[in-house]
């Protein structure tokens, strides 16, 4: 795939085809207070022991108490891994950014492969800004508001004594319903969130609020669509906009400095958010040695990586190591390891998964699909539960059954079939 990790359009198609696979997954369906996986919950089941680890990592980065860790997961295929990724992507906290990348895009791009790692980096780093600047607080001196016009297009004027001037704001619809909901008169003292239209009122020129200090900026948060720094001020953004390609180091030297600028200044914190890399052993020694050194950086991430390989050659050495994982980058993982399933999960899996794509099961082609997820894989079975819905439909029946199954089974191979056909198909075969 020739594609720009910047390309939204490329990227977008990865991410439908994902989020395809994985729509049923909306968290890891944890006990917020415990973290114990619950049986079946936010479209998780089993794998217990990953989840709560999971859980229990993500704790950690809501809390902003780690940065910069690696953790992999390590388990066979459709045991779940990405699966526990996405559940992970969905609780966390929506200012924290979740990026994900399989391994092997990082060389098909047309950039060099540290470059494109840099990038997901840094797209995998939130910085929070408080915007102290777009907030005024005064005293209300005077409230206009225009009355010929009604309806969706109310505008009027607000006269505040701020510390040392008078300001005049102008009001949208919006601002004016929020004066009416909060009661504002004149002599009330408020605060306006420039960037935000929000209204709160503090109470009357005479008591003056105490609550004001604590309740401090509000903050917000910006993220960048192309991937460098997640900031949007002052025109900043603009040395990013449309498809940035190579970035220069010397660019990215002007960023940190200003991003350090602002959080010595308080008006900016950093958010380390998730980078995901799906199948890592397709990621070469150089780009092992970036993310060794990358994780120690001021500006990293957590790290997820995934694998379902065993002991595999590290590309582009001659050593073998677990999962094609250099040595010194797994002793600082943490490792989460994930199971095959039971029937009774994969029973379970594809009940929801067949909730999810409104398709009609009958108990005994559920049982059948379950046989088949357990001597195959569950990412195979899924699939047959859409390609049997679309043979019942064709014989207009409202429910898949066993013949529907037993015809996707026969027209499409799982992978140990077609292993085995191409054996026996070897000699009739070019290569
Ligand atoms: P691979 O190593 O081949 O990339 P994987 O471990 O990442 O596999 P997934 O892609 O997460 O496997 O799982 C295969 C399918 O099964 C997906 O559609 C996924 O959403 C679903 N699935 C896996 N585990 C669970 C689970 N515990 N609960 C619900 N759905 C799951």
């Amino acid at each position: 795939m020739a594609a720009q990790i910047s390309t939204s359009g490329e990227r977008e198609s990865t991410k439908l085809e994902r989020l395809g696979a994985h729509s049923h997954i909306r968290g890891l369906g944890l006990d917020p207070t415990t973290l114990e996986p619950r049986g079946n919950s936010q479209g998780m089941v089993g794998q217990a022991k990953a989840r709560k680890a999971a859980g229990v990592i993500l704790k950690m980065v809501n809390d902003g108490r780690i940065a910069g860790r690696a953790v992999l997961m390590a388990g066979p295929p459709s045991s779940g891994k990405t699966a526990i990724a996405m559940g992970m992507a969905q609780s966390l906290g929506s200012d924290v950014p979740f990026t994900m990348i399989s391994a092997s895009e990082i060389f098909s791009l047309e950039m060099s492969k540290t470059e494109a790692l840099t990038q997901a980096f840094r797209r995998s780093i939130g910085v929070r800004i408080k915007e102290e600047s777009e907030i005024i607080e005064g005293e209300v001196v005077e409230i206009q508001i225009d009355r010929s016009l009604t309806g969706a297009s109310k505008t009027g004027k607000i006269t505040m004594k701020t510390t040392d001037m008078e300001t005049v704001y102008d009001l949208g619809n919006k601002m004016i319903d929020a004066l009416s909901k909060e009661k504002v008169i004149a002599g009330d003292v408020i605060v306006i969130d420039k960037s935000t239209g929000k209204i709160s009122k503090l109470g009357r020129s005479f008591t003056r609020a105490r609550d004001y200090d604590a309740m401090g900026a509000d903050t917000k948060f910006v993220q960048c669509p192309e991937g460098e720094l997640q900031v949007r001020k002052e025109g900043f953004l603009a040395l990013f906009a449309g498809d940035t390609g190579e970035i220069k180091s010397e660019l990215r030297d002007q960023i940190n400095a200003k991003v350090s600028d602002w959080r010595e200044e308080g008006k900016a914190e950093i958010v380390p958010g998730v980078l995901f890399i799906d199948e890592v052993h397709m990621l070469d020694i150089e780009c092992f040695s970036f993310l060794n050194r990358a994780l120690e950086t001021e500006l990293a991430p957590i790290v997820i990586m995934a694998s379902n390989r065993g002991m595999t050659r590290i590309r582009g050495t001659k050593y073998k190591s677990p999962h094609g994982i250099p040595i010194d980058l797994l002793d600082r993982a943490l490792i989460i390891s994930t199971a095959s399933y039971q029937p009774e999960d994969i029973r379970e899996i594809l009940t929801i998964r067949a909730q999810e794509e409104d398709v009609s099961l009958a108990p005994a082609a559920l049982e059948i699909l379950t046989k088949i997820g357990s001597e195959t894989s569950l990412r195979y079975v899924i699939q047959l539960i859409t390609l049997s819905s679309l043979v019942a439909r064709r014989r207009k029946a409202a429910q898949v059954d066993v013949p529907d199954v037993r015809r996707v089974y026969t027209l499409f191979l799982d992978e140990k079939r077609s292993v085995q056909f191409l054996r026996e198909q070897n000699s009739l075969l070019i290569g």
